[in-house]
């Protein structure tokens, strides 16, 4: 197997198992002279500048890094689902008011979507930053919008690893009586879009402490972020003391990851945005002095960037 850097390259791109051995290779290796395709030298500045700190380095990760794995955003025609004769859309669906009115069908809309997430394999993007993790311990940290959990199936920390949003792979109770966040039964896998829950799957949906329904471990759109189970505290507070801020394949939808931009440009980080277009965060990134915008896929610009980083201090 050719070693040479831009083969080591391009498999990696193409091979997402094949990129998590590639760039940990790379890693251990790093001293010894081979050499990560160069990024963009304005990138390189930042970068180099968030090695030299003990300051964390924090990525923001949305929609953007899971598109390349395949999975849709739910927000678009993707995420319709017919009730009776109404259509509806997902911001109608993704609410407390809506699992209120019709429970069942927004745990099979979920379980539907859990199928899709779980038939997903983490990408080259994902190993990247789970390298980057057991090369630099603490002085990274990732706040993911993503429910699909890929983060942690492709190796990153819980503890290193908020999920601002929650994961769809599992359940609370939905009387809030305190019983701790449990995995969605495996009976309820696969999902075909036509199964809905029934008699059968309700009696699974439950929490085990109380005896309640259970609901989805997400954030809906009539709900507000709290600490305990989105970690809002600590995502502000991380971005507040980042040296670097990478925002990947994110528009800026939505209400934490706002904050924690401006707040990390106003603490005086470095912002980078990745992005495929332009958005509300590139043109933050483009308007400070040490911001850059990396246009293009997760994919094509973190397994850089991470190896960039992972060579340690200075
Ligand atoms: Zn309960």
């Amino acid at each position: 197997m050719c070693q040479a850097p831009r083969c080591l390259w391009l498999r990696a791109r193409s091979d997402p198992s094949a990129a998590r051995a590639v760039l940990e290779r790379r890693i251990h290796r790093s001293t010894r002279g081979l050499s990560w395709p160069a990024v963009d030298p304005r990138l390189a500045e930042l970068l180099d500048e968030a090695r030299a700190s003990e300051a964390p380095t924090v990525f923001l990760t949305g929609a953007g890094i899971s598109a390349e794995s395949g999975i849709p955003t739910f927000r678009g025609p993707e995420g319709y689902w017919q009730v009776g004769s109404r259509n509806y859309q997902p911001e109608e669906l993704a609410t407390h008011a809506a699992f209120e009115q019709i429970p069942d069908e927004i745990w099979s809309w979920y379980l539907y979507r859990r199928a899709v997430c779980v038939a997903a394999e983490p990408n080259a993007a994902h190993h990247a930053l789970v390298a980057l993790e057991r090369a630099v311990g603490d002085r990274m940290l990732i706040a993911t919008q993503n429910v699909d959990g890929l983060h942690l199936r492709a190796g990153s920390s819980l503890a290193r690893t908020y999920q601002i949003h929650g994961n769809i792979d599992f359940m609370r109770c939905a009387d809030e009586c305190g019983a701790p966040i449990g995995r969605v039964p495996e009976a309820l896998a696969p999902w075909p879009k036509e199964r809905r829950v029934g008699d059968a799957e309700r009696k699974l949906l439950v929490c085990e402490r109380c005896g309640g329904r259970a609901r989805p471990h997400v954030l809906w759109f009539d709900e507000t972020y709290d600490e305990e189970r989105y970690r809002f505290e600590s995502s502000l507070e991380a971005a507040s003391r980042a040296a670097l801020l990478v925002i990947v394949g994110t528009s800026g939808a939505t209400n934490l990851p706002n904050m924690m931009a401006r707040l990390a440009a106003r603490s005086g980080a470095a912002i980078v945005a990745l992005n495929a277009d332009p958005s509300p965060f590139t043109a933050l990134a483009e308007s400070l002095p040490r911001g850059h915008f990396a246009r293009g896929s997760a994919t094509d610009h973190l397994p850089a960037i991470a190896a960039h980083l992972a060579r340690g201090p200075g």
